[in-house]
């Protein structure tokens, strides 16, 4: 383990926004090179299917990320009465987007209205333009180690582990959540790293025994002060992907001020994961971009 802290030292910052900046620079090189040979900005477009849902602030966020770097960024807003008409118009407009070579990565506004199927809508997406990982195949693929997208969330936390410092392989990581946009991906992610991980979920007895044997911690529960400093084994990496609305302001699901007494690293909340998870998705996109060029002059010898 390197990082290791001293005695009540408070542990080592691991901030977003200058990762993510280094991101966003990276990846307005490679929009002016992509302009330069096609004549036109790389495409992303936000499919949402009602505007209230708390996800807005989160989509208009890429929206203006992607503008920041020159990356083309549309939003589609479907309507319907009910879910099989919401359900058929939304699938109607990611064919359209499968279709439509300037338009290089979809995301599709989670979570879906009550009622439509989120299989229906998810498989409807070409996994060449998936570039938030959440069709069956890039699971897949993720799953047995392959090359594919995933969830920029979860690559966020592990790009944060990988600035931590900390030596994944042997380490012994617990991953609290096991979402398929979160929990599930990371628990590959660091496998492939060769950590050993143990995934930890609401019916998991006795989480505070697994935590504390942990070298690296990820809390992606949505559960406010889920893991305190008592917890936790002195010199573990702490990534908080909780966010969370408490007396009116945003926290994480970990309770920061022991657990920075104890741990040799941590992201704080907000300022940690988000940001980083919004510039990957730029950089996701161009990626996506690049495999679409790769693939067409493949189809077409
Ligand atoms: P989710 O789909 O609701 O999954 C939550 C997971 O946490 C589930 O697996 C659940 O277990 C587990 N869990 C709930 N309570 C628990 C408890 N008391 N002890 C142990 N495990 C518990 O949520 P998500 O989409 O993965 O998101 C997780 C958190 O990350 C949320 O706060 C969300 O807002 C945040 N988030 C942040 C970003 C970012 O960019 N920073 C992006 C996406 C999400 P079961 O499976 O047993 O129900």
């Amino acid at each position: 383990m390197s990082g290791a802290s001293t005695a009540m030292s408070p542990a080592r910052r691991l901030e977003g926004a200058p990762f993510a900046s280094e991101i966003r620079d990276r990846v307005a090189g490679e929009v002016i090179a992509w302009v330069k040979s096609h004549g036109h900005p790389p495409g992303l477009t936000v499919v949402v299917c009602g505007r209230s849902a708390p996800s807005m602030v989160y989509l208009e966020r890429i929206l203006k990320a992607c503008a920041q770097v020159g990356i083309e960024s549309a939003l589609v807003d479907v309507e319907g009465q009910d879910p099989a008409t919401q359900e058929a118009n939304l699938t109607a407009a990611i064919h359209r987007l499968n279709d439509d070579p300037k338009v290089n990565g979809i995301i599709v506004q989670m979570p879906l209205p009550a009622g439509v199927k989120l299989r229906a809508v998810v498989d409807t997406i070409e996994p060449l333009k998936d570039i938030d990982g959440i069709h069956p195949l890039n699971a897949g693929l993720l799953r047995l180690g392959y090359e594919g997208f995933v969830p920029a969330t979860a690559h966020a936390a592990l790009e944060m582990i990988h600035r931590s410092g900390v030596e994944l392989a042997g380490a012994d990581a617990v991953v609290i959540g096991r979402s398929p946009v979160v929990g599930m991906p990371l628990a590959f992610m660091l496998t492939k790293e060769d950590a050993t991980v143990t995934v930890c979920h609401s019916k998991t007895r006795d989480l505070a025994a697994k935590v504390a044997q942990a070298d690296v911690v990820v809390v992606a529960a949505g559960v406010p002060g889920l893991v305190t400093g008592g917890m936790l084994k002195r010199g573990a990496v702490v990534i908080d992907v909780g966010i969370n609305v408490v007396d009116g302001k945003i926290v994480g699901d970990v309770e920061f001020a022991g657990a920075d007494q104890v741990a040799a690293a941590i992201t704080p909340v907000p300022g940690g994961v988000g940001p980083l998870t919004n510039a990957l998705l730029l950089s996701h996109l161009m990626r996506a971009a690049q495999r679409q060029d790769h693939a067409k002059e493949h189809f077409e010898g």
